[in-house]
């Protein structure tokens, strides 16, 4: 049976890149009757988080994007989280070692970066081979001996050239010489993502897969690690990349990425999903408007086009448009717009800071009007203010945009801090600093606590926000 499946990296927020990667994994297997697992890949300890991971499961399944068996639903083939796999990865490293096919390197940091100065002094372009790594026998014994750290590599041919087939660009070739001696073991015992995937892939039996085209490069490390087990290959497909309405690839910096993002907006899962879909690939038809069942029932991984696909928010809207209009009876919108506006989480959050300043129902809208809404009709006379001048307005706006992009933490004290210490830095009163961000979040600086808003609307609409009042 076909099996297909999704490998996140819990390491940020839930990409619409990996829905749709997804989606195409999906349509994939239940066309062919298979079945699509979720795996999450955190061998990157510094960098997976468990929260990462509760919301590229919650975000996926937001979607529709169901999965048989995963960290979250037991299966023959578990654990499905590579960092309780650890002794499969040091078995199958040994397996390597055993049989010369992989080699321990004591290379120091600093060598390595000597050997590559040196190479490039030279002109040298080829990749870094055993030959290159090699220690002489006493120091190697003596690095044994002393404990030193090590890390395990697989040997790479130093010359011909590696083929293989992708499922939509055919036969693929790369010289040997470009392919480095990939280290498949860190010296923390911690496999690499090459080792990890190729070894889960094949205990998972997973017959297909299909994944971004970053990983083209990766394919002939992976048929090498095939053959050295003396494994069958999946079959590789690589799919096109999104990207932002400048042909770019898709980027936070310019186009927002979280799924979560386009939740908080009131897309509906099933537009989002129709949009994801039309990424490179259309119906025999043509026809624009379809759903997931309608996807898998015409589904031919044929119909993948190979240039980029363009994700565009104002497309999408469309769409979504259509669907609200076609799909949603009155009845079915109360209960969707009830849910995604009104559901009590929600609610419990908004209702104490409400209090302070309602007197009556009636306050409400017009108050909390903000915390509902997506970008907000702001203009230049928004943000005139008594001390500040447009440069200030903008220096604010940019650098805290700078430093909410990249902060993790989205505490209300905590950012009421960093935008203190921000403002500080720059020369502003607090009060001042924050009456930009007062009018991008919230439109007014008659409002509710501007971090208290950003905690309520979370990173994705608050950067958002942001990123348009300084377009
Ligand atoms: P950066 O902006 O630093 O390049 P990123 O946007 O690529 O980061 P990652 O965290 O590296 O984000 O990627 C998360 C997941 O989303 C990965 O599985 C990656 O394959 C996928 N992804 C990222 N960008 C795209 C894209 N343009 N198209 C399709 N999938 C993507
Ligand atoms: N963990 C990888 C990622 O984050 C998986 C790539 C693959 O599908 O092989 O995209």
């Amino acid at each position: 049976t076909v099996r297909t499946r999704i490998a996140p990296s819990p390491t940020g927020d839930p990409h619409v890149g990996t829905a749709y990667i997804a989606l195409f994994n999906m349509a994939f297997a239940r066309q062919h009757g298979g079945e699509f697992i979720l795996r999450i890949e955190d061998t990157d300890q510094t960098r997976s988080t468990a929260e990462s991971e509760q919301m590229i499961l919650d975000s996926l399944r937001w979607l529709g994007l169901d999965w048989a068996e995963g960290p979250d639903k037991p299966g023959p083939f578990g654990p499905y989280r590579q960092s309780e796999r650890g002794d499969i990865y040091q078995q199958h490293t040994q397996i390597l070692l055993d049989s010369g096919h992989a080699f321990k390197c004591y290379r120091t940091s600093a060598e390595l970066d000597e050997l590559r100065n040196e190479r490039r002094a030279q002109g040298l372009q080829s990749a870094l081979k055993e030959s290159d790594l090699a220690l002489p026998a006493e120091v190697v014994a003596k690095r044994e001996a002393a404990g030193e750290p090590y890390v395990v590599r697989m040997k790479v041919p130093e010359e011909g050239v590696c083929v293989f087939d992708d499922m939509l660009r055919g036969s693929i070739e790369v010289d040997w010489a470009q392919v480095d001696c990939q280290i498949l073991m860190k010296s923390d015992g911690m496999p690499t993502y090459h080792l990890a995937n190729v070894v889960d892939d094949h205990l998972m039996e997973i017959t297909h897969v299909l994944r971004g085209e970053e990983w083209i490069n990766s394919a002939p490390k992976h048929q090498l690690l095939y053959n050295y087990f003396g494994w069958d290959m999946p079959k590789l497909c690589h799919m096109p990349l999104l990207r932002n309405p400048d042909k770019s690839k898709l980027s936070k910096r310019k186009n927002p990425t979280s799924i979560i993002y386009y939740q908080r907006m009131g897309y509906m899962a099933e537009a989002v999903l129709n949009y994801l879909a039309r990424m490179g690939w259309s119906m025999p038809d043509e026809r624009e408007k379809f759903s997931l069942d309608e996807m898998i029932e015409h589904f031919d991984i044929n119909r993948v086009s190979l240039g980029g696909p363009i994700f565009d928010q104002e497309k999408l809207s469309w769409l979504n448009g259509l669907w609200i209009r076609e799909e949603l009876t009155d009845e079915q919108f109360a209960a969707a717009f009830q849910q995604w506006a009104l559901n009590p989480e929600y609610l419990m959050q908004i209702i104490p800071l409400l209090k302070q300043r309602i007197e009556k129902f009636s306050d409400v809208a017009p108050v909390a009007g903000f915390l509902l809404s997506g970008m907000l009709p702001i203009t230049e006379e928004s943000f005139a203010h008594k001390s500040l001048e447009k440069d200030d307005i903008r220096r604010i706006l940019q650098f805290a945009s700078w430093m909410l992009d990249t902060e993790q933490n989205w505490d209300k004290d905590h950012l009421f801090a960093q935008c203190k210490a921000l403002g500080d830095a720059m020369g502003y009163k607090v009060r001042d600093f924050l009456f930009p961000l007062f009018i991008a979040i919230a439109g007014t600086s008659a409002s509710v606590s501007v971090v208290d808003s950003m905690q309520i609307l979370g990173p994705d609409m608050s950067r958002a926000r942001i990123r348009h009042a300084l377009n």
